[in-house]
């Protein structure tokens, strides 16, 4: 497969852009990873493909949301390019993202082209609303390896009214099942709980994870949503969620998580096959063992969710800079990674981009 014609425009960075980070130390560079000064080590990239979206959840996008110019955007190639340089520093999961990925018109040739320079494990995250087995076909022979889907109400009216969109849970379950049967399993279902909203189908979302091939996991709700609508009494607690689970379906805690997963892992007691998983952010931050940078449609590095800064890759991808640039670029970004999110910290703000521009 080619990417030729796939190459960044010429486009220079918008005034107001920082262009790149400040040097790491020499040392750093010379061990040829992403490190950051904290001791932590890159082994996860996202790159959020684009920020466009067909649904507008009511915990992420306002309808209203501004997306970036088209001009601004990097190119197929380009994510290839950096998925391949990042690999050389170490990277071993790539995780395709938005927005909503499916809706970049090139998104096969940025998955083949990963799986053609690396070895990486190619991951993608969906709201499951286009999904059909040809498509995930062509993705499983270009590549990918597996699919999480999001999906945070069984109920249509209710699934509707989150969404923003004609969407339904009817239409998700089969994109799930799809994944399954076309070997993109396990699939991972990514539910946001909110207080009020759906918090009351806890149970009723982790039964999904009885059906084969089906991880279910539930993500706290972070102050990351276009509406600045987060607030402290609306987010639900993994704690919380797992209790309310239990009420239901006694769980056992899994030995063996990954320290720099996101999620811990419970079993159901009863023995029925299926793991449950809880992303718990907010009330248990897991920044200590963060492993993971991200990548803009828009081309710029985010060390860290929360960044409040931001680096612009744009200009080195599009004026011929060599692979060794850009390695260093990405190792000087990660440099400065912060410590944690400090979301319960009197200082902590909100950054202005929001969970979609960023990549999730
Ligand atoms: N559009 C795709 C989707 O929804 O799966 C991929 C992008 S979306 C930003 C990735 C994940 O982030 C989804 O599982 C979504 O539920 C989650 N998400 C979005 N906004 C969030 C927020 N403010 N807090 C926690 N999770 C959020
Ligand atoms: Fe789109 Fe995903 Fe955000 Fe929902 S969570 S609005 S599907 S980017």
């Amino acid at each position: 497969m080619t990417l030729q014609g796939l190459a960044l425009p010429q486009v220079p960075a918008p005034a107001g852009r920082r262009a790149g980070p400040p040097s790491a130390p020499a040392s750093v560079h010379a061990a040829g990873r992403m490190l950051d000064s904290h001791g932590r080590a890159i082994r996860d990239l996202r790159l959020s493909l684009t920020d466009r979206c067909n649904f507008r959840c009511t915990y992420c996008m306002e309808p209203d949301v501004r997306f970036a110019a088209p001009e601004s955007l990097l190119q197929a190639g380009d994510f290839v390019r950096v998925a391949r340089v990042a690999a050389g520093l170490g990277v071993t999961k790539i995780r395709l993202t938005g927005g909503e990925p499916t809706l970049h018109p090139h998104l096969l040739q940025v998955i083949a082209g990963i799986r053609i320079h690396t070895a990486c494990e190619i991951a993608i995250t969906t709201n499951g609303a286009t999904l059909d087995r040809p498509s995930l076909r062509a993705w499983k022979a270009a590549g990918l390896d597996r699919v999480t889907i999001s999906l945070d109400s069984l109920r249509t009216e209710r699934f509707t009214r989150i969404t923003r969109s004609n969407g339904t849970p009817a239409r998700v379950l089969a994109a799930i099942d799809d994944c399954v049967a076309e070997g993109l399993g396990p699939v991972k279902v990514n539910a946001v709980l909110v207080r009020g909203v759906n918090d009351d189908e806890a149970a009723d979302l982790a039964a999904l994870a009885r059906r084969p091939g089906v991880e279910m996991r539930f993500i706290e709700w972070m102050p990351l949503d276009s509406g600045h609508a987060w607030e402290p009494d609306r987010w639900v607690s993994a704690a919380e969620t797992r209790a309310a689970i239990e009420r239901r379906f006694p769980l056992v805690p899994l030995a063996g998580d990954d320290p720099s997963s996101t999620a811990r892992t419970f079993a159901f007691a009863d023995g029925t096959p299926g793991r449950v998983g809880f992303v718990a952010p907010v009330s248990s931050p897991f920044c200590g063992a963060c492993s993971r940078l991200r990548i803009t449609a828009d081309g710029m590095v985010r060390p860290c969710l929360f960044s409040t800064r931001e680096f612009d890759l744009r200009p080195l991808l599009g004026h011929g800079a060599s692979d060794s640039a850009v390695a260093r670029f990405l190792v000087d970004a990660t440099w400065t990674k912060q410590a944690g999110h400090g979301i319960h910290t009197p200082e902590f703000r909100q950054p202005d981009r929001p969970m979609s521009a960023i990549g999730g």
